[in-house]
């Protein structure tokens, strides 16, 4: 026993514990984030492609701390999963998220839809759709303005409840978008199999795009598959002028990414609506 308490001792390096302090430090931090305001969301505008007019946004979560500085989801969104923090930052998300379409609403008119992110553990949440419903009441929002983002690896990992919630989901009138399409494992059957409305053809793909002639025919073949099963394609990580012709030749709806616009906050966001909209 005292050798293996030794070895145990050895293995434990100052290093981890660093890592380990810093994680519980972050941990407890971000339980104070909701109540201490430190979340907000950025917008990103998601274009037509064929005329770069403004068709919607995805809202972009950050974290605003006074010790951490400005910390981007891929630091605490795996952390937010872990902890089953993400169920109530998920739900501020969303309310937040159709609160702020429907201003835009009132402020032009127009039914601009707000793609919102969905993690794995936020969507098995037996209370998810009915926050959802309850998200777009409050804000007096159509549900179909509302989409919501959910990765392919989440549909091949728990098939059976993850569609029972897609066609609940469905039946709200929400739309659905398969992120970071062509990533995952995907065998392509579930395609069909669920009411998805959207494809968002994963940026590794548009990043080369003019000078890989694999990803672009990548690209082409998946949105001609997509239109043939009826759904829509938004290519996202768009940073240059050529890779918007692309898109417009291959018949791309929808374009996202800093060649029209970074994410950005709220103001600055209905700011771009203006000089942006017809
Ligand atoms: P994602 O859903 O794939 O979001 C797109 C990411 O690409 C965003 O990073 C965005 O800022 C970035 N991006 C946009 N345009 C371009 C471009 O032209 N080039 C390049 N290189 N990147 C571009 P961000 O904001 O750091 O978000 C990272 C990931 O965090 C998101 O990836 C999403 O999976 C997750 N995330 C963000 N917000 C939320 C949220 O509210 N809830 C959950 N569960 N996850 C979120
Ligand atoms: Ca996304
Ligand atoms: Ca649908
Ligand atoms: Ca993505």
């Amino acid at each position: 026993a005292k050798s293996q308490g030794k070895s145990a001792y050895q293995r434990f390096r100052p290093e981890m514990k660093a890592i380990s302090y810093e994680r519980l430090q972050m941990e407890s931090n971000l339980r104070r984030a909701l109540e201490l305001d430190e979340l907000e969301l950025h917008y990103q505008p998601v274009v037509r492609t064929s005329d770069g007019l403004m068709a919607g946004a995805e809202a972009l979560l950050r974290w605003r701390n006074a010790e951490l500085g400005m910390v981007g989801p891929d630091r605490f969104i795996p952390l937010a999963e872990e902890t089953g923090l993400i169920i109530p930052i998920g739900a501020w998300v969303i309310r937040q998220a159709c609160l702020e379409a429907r201003r835009w609403q009132q402020l032009t008119g127009q039914p601009f839809f707000i793609a919102v992110n969905v993690s794995p553990r936020q969507f098995r949440d037996p209370g998810f759709v009915d926050l959802v419903n309850e998200a777009l009441q409050e804000a007096g929002l159509p549900a179909g303005q509302l989409e919501l983002e959910i990765t392919e690896r989440l549909i091949l990992d728990d098939s059976i409840e993850a569609s029972d919630t897609l066609s609940r989901l469905d039946e709200l009138g929400v739309r659905l978008s398969v992120d970071d399409f062509g990533t995952g494992y995907s065998a392509l059957s579930y395609l069909k199999s669920y009411p998805f409305d959207t494809l968002k053809i994963d940026k590794t793909f548009i990043g080369d795009v003019m000078i890989e002639e694999d990803d672009a025919a990548l690209v082409r073949a998946i949105i001609t598959m997509a239109h043939s099963l009826g759904l829509e394609v938004i290519a996202e990580g768009v940073e240059d002028e050529s890779q918007t012709h692309f898109l417009q030749d291959h018949g791309c709806d929808f374009s996202q990414g800093y060649f029209y616009c970074r994410p950005i906050v709220a103001d600055e966001f209905v700011e771009w609506i203006q000089t942006n909209t017809r």
